[in-house]
């Protein structure tokens, strides 16, 4: 059985593919971070090399041994891979990571049926690798599968791109990502509610949520300093701002991120104003969320996301971080302080 949860039309796909014999020599699985990309990677590994009368098993020797990593004909390759701690800023997968894969390509299978390459992030391939890779794409050997893996197809060679069928994984309905967590994973059900919820579609995320603690705790920080800064003066705003830009001078993500949830949360307060409670993301923040839409009209909230996706806009065009952050900050009217209250 394929473990993927969800992509059922690219699973029956490859299914009849496999059956047929009809795979092609590359594919492209686009989709999000953690919507399921390595998943139905390695599923497509295991049918292609397991044993049992209806592959995937997830139990045979074969099947066991790709799951851990372990089996010779399975290949992956991902952004910092085999580097010391201190240099994996470095955003390249490397020629050398494309060539030591490359290597046995010409090679018949050591232990299984097909040899399957799995590129992680492939958008992160310098020019060097993505023409080696290339080369190979060309000309693909017998028995090679590749599969690269990117949250974003634009950032690859086009040349890269027309050798490879391109399959598109989407993002799961919220109730799929609980009902599969509490089902498969044992998920308390409020928890999984929650988790899935957070998660927008990607199952991946939350059972990383489920295993690192961090993960919400982080979150929670993020909008408990989210909720102050609603009452704050501006000289605290402002000291916000100013470690805000410090922290997007050393990591943009960070706060690219940072205002992806203030957007979350600020959507939350809009679908609360509206009536439209059943769609609340931040569920655990219920009642706070509920004391922050009675304190602002809907124009205010409007405004003040649309300042949020301004200021997110602005800082990918390289305006001046600190400047951006300072005046988001004085776009947000200040109410009276709520006190945070869980459920
Ligand atoms: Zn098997």
């Amino acid at each position: 059985m394929w473990q993927i949860i969800g992509q059922s039309k690219i699973v029956s796909l490859l299914q009849r593919s496999i059956e047929h014999g009809s795979l092609a020599h590359a594919y492209l699985l686009v989709g999000p971070a953690h919507v399921g990309k390595m998943r139905l990677a390695t599923d497509l590994a295991q049918a292609l090399n397991c044993k049992a009368p209806e592959p995937p098993c997830d139990k045979c020797e074969s099947c066991r041994r790709i799951a851990s990593g372990k089996h010779a004909d399975i290949q992956v390759i991902y952004l910092g891979q085999n580097q010391a701690e201190e240099s994996k800023q470095r955003a390249e997968i490397s020629i050398e990571q494309v060539k030591d894969m490359l290597h046995t390509a010409n090679l018949p299978p050591f232990e299984g049926e097909y040899k399957v390459y799995i590129i992680d992030q492939a958008e992160q391939m310098s020019n060097e690798a993505a023409n080696r890779l290339l080369k190979t794409l060309e000309e693909p050997p017998a028995k090679v599968l590749f599969l690269l893996l990117t949250a974003n197809d634009k950032l690859l060679p086009t040349t890269i791109v027309s050798r490879c069928q391109r399959l598109e994984l989407s993002r799961l309905a919220t109730g799929e990502v609980e009902s599969a967590l509490a089902r498969r994973n044992g998920i308390d059900p409020a928890k999984a509610r929650l988790l899935a919820r957070l998660s927008h579609g990607c199952l991946g995320w939350a059972i990383a949520a489920t295993k690192d603690a961090s993960m919400l705790q982080q979150r929670a920080d993020r909008l408990n300093q989210l909720i102050e800064m609603a009452s704050a003066g501006y000289v605290w705003r402002f000291d916000v701002a100013g470690q805000l830009a410090f922290q997007f001078s050393k990591k943009r993500e960070t706060v690219y991120e940072l205002l992806d949830e203030w957007l979350g949360w600020w959507r939350d307060v809009m679908l609360i104003k509206t009536d439209c409670r059943d769609a609340v993301v931040n569920i655990d923040f219920m009642n706070t969320l509920v004391d922050m839409a009675q304190s602002y009209s809907l124009v205010q909230i409007k405004d003040i996301i649309g300042a949020i996706r301004s200021a997110g806009e602005q800082l990918k065009l390289n305006a001046n971080a600190r400047l951006v952050l300072e005046v988001l900050m004085l776009n947000i009217p200040r109410i009276n302080r709520i006190e945070v209250k869980h459920g």
